[in-house]
Order: structure tokens, then C-alpha cells, then sequence
């Protein structure tokens, strides 16, 4: 029996790639495929080569049994991701810092590793970085600044992605799929511009698929998710999704303490000193925002 992992799935087979980098095309134990999400990209599995020599089967392989997954995220359906790489511009469009918490909130939800691309770099101006950066004292996740247009940063992106499974979030047109090309030339990804994009449309569901990267390590193919809802966060489990309470909650008046209203807040204390007074404002937002969904 072999380790392997499943780096894509389609029509009831199973792409698995052993520790050695080759591939087996493999069918699954029924036990494994009953239910739909039994089996899924970036499962770890435990797989039979099968011989093949009639050609009969179609297959190169049994997959036997699965192996415990260390998270699952379900949009894309990806097992055992490493981290989450939240890609945005700041320009054309816009960086949208909002979407950028939310989809922070959701990655610690899943006990997902971080980080922040800042993408587009050469569509501002030095003034206007300057005034970033002071917008983003104490921001309390990892920052890292390119451009695909002047090759800005890119070796900073590609040792970040090396030994790792990545997802990609973001909306379409940051350039997500240019800075995968910038660093690996060989994955040939389709990039456009947003019009072009949203013309296409998305009429295919496709399942995701993991690349493998030269230098080690993987990407998960699929732009990822852009819009997100708190479908399943409560509302007093918010304030342990934004890790920069950590240290201060212990210090409120109310054991209880929502950081909202309430008197002697160690959090509201330090808006503004050691907390972000972006974050605290989106923290307030969501707040607000499932309060209004518990309400239903
Ligand atoms: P995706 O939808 O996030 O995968 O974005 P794409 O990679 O398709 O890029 C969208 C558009 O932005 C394309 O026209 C790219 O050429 C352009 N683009 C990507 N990176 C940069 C950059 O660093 N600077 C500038 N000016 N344009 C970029
Ligand atoms: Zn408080």
C-alpha cells in the first residue's frame, strides 16, 4: 500500500500523486464515495497499485482508506490546506479591506495560516503608500507587497508558497492568477482583465484541482471564494476570530464582554494605540451584521 494525495477528482476517479511525484489514476473503496464530500482534493490516502495489464479497469489504482484531515474548507472543497493567501490590488480595483477581514475571520475560523498580498504596487504613488502604511500600523496579519507588472516582491511570494498547500482568496482581477504565473511560468493560467472576466462568466463548476510547484508545495487552482456570509459564526464566537483580542480580553470589566458598549473594555482602550482602528470598525460592522441574522 502506498501514501499518497488526492490532487484532483473527477467523473468518480481520483488523481492520487505518491511521495515521489507520480501519478495514479484511482477508483475508491464504495465506503469512501458514499457520501459526496467523503473524498475530496488534498485528502491524504492510503492507495493499492493495481496492474492494469487488460486495460479493463481504467484505473491505476484502489484507494483504501483515508487518513485523518487536518482542516477542510468548504468553498473550494480542499482538504488539509496549510494556509490561506488573501490576494488583493490597490488599484483596479480597489482593495476592499472589509472582504480582506472577513475572509481572515473565516481562515482562523478553520485554523488556516494567513497571510496578505498586496497586489498592483506600480498603480500607486509613493504618497499614497506612505498613507497606507500608516492606515496599517498594528495591522495584526502578515503584509507582503508586489507587483507582476514591475516583478516587485515576487521572491518574497514564492518562498512564502514553497513547502505549502495554498489557497488562493480574492476578487477576480487582483491578480491572482498573474502572480502564480510571475512565479511558476509553466501553469499557464488564464489571466484578463476584469471585463473580460465578468463577460465570461462562470458558467462551468469545476472542481478544484492542486498544482504541484517545482520548488515544493501546491495551489489550489479555483479563484478561490470572493463573497462570504457568517452562515455559522456566532455571534459572541466573533471576538476569538480576531486574534489581536487575544491578549486584552482577560483585562475587561465583564468576563462576558462583547467589546461593543460596555464599560472598563481593555479592547476599546487600545483602538487606535496597539489595535487597529480599521479592524476594530469591521469587528463592530460584523457585529452588527449577525446580531441581525440571530435576529431572524
Ligand atoms: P485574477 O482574476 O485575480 O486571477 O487576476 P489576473 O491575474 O487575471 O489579472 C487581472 C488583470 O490585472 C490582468 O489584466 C493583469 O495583466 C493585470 N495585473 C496583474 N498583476 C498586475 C500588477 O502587478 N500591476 C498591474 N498594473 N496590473 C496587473
Ligand atoms: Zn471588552
Amino acid at each position: 500500500m502506498l501514501e499518497g494525495k488526492v490532487v484532483k477528482a473527477a467523473g468518480g476517479f481520483f488523481t492520487v500523486c505518491d511521495e515521489t511525484g507520480k501519478e495514479y489514476i484511482c477508483r475508491a473503496r464504495g465506503m469512501l464515495k458514499r457520501d459526496k464530500a467523503s473524498l475530496m482534493v488534498g485528502d491524504r490516502v492510503l492507495f493499492k497499485p493495481e496492474s492494469n495489464a487488460d486495460q479493463s479497469l481504467a484505473a491505476e489504482g484502489l484507494i483504501e482508506k483515508l487518513l485523518p484531515r487536518d482542516n477542510l474548507l468548504k468553498r473550494p472543497p480542499v482538504a488539509n490546506v496549510d494556509q490561506l493567501v488573501t490576494v488583493m490590488s490597490l488599484k483596479e480595483p480597489d482593495c476592499d479591506w472589509q472582504l480582506v477581514s472577513r475572509l481572515l475571520v473565516l481562515a482562523e475560523q478553520e485554523n488556516i495560516t494567513t497571510f496578505l498580498c498586496l497586489n498592483k504596487t506600480d498603480l500607486v504613488s509613493k504618497k499614497e503608500l506612505d498613507q497606507l502604511d500608516k492606515e496599517l500600523d498594528h495591522y495584526p496579519y502578515t503584509i507582503i507587497y508586489t507587483s507582476v507588472v514591475k516583478g516587485t516582491g515576487l521572491e518574497i511570494f514564492k518562498e512564502k508558497l514553497c513547502g505549502r498547500c495554498s489557497v488562493f482568496a480574492g476578487p477576480s482581477g487582483v491578480g491572482k492568477s498573474s502572480l502564480l504565473n510571475a512565479i511558476e511560468p509553466g501553469l499557464f493560467l488564464k489571466t484578463g482583465s476584469v471585463s473580460d472576466k465578468i463577460k465570461r462568466g462562470r458558467h462551468t463548476t469545476r472542481q478544484a484541482e492542486l498544482l504541484t510547484l517545482p520548488g515544493g508545495g501546491s495551489v489550489v487552482d479555483t479563484p478561490g471564494f470572493t463573497r462570504l456570509d457568517f452562515f455559522d459564526i456566532e455571534q459572541d464566537q466573533l471576538a476569538e476570530l480576531f486574534p489581536e483580542f487575544d491578549s486584552l480580553r482577560g483585562n475587561c470589566g465583564f468576563r462576558n464582554c462583547r467589546h461593543i458598549s460596555e464599560p472598563d473594555c481593555a479592547v476599546r482602550r487600545e483602538i487606535g494605540r496597539t489595535l487597529n482602528p480599521m479592524r476594530y470598525k469591521h469587528y463592530q460592522y460584523f457585529v452588527e451584521e449577525l446580531s441581525k441574522q440571530e435576529a431572524f
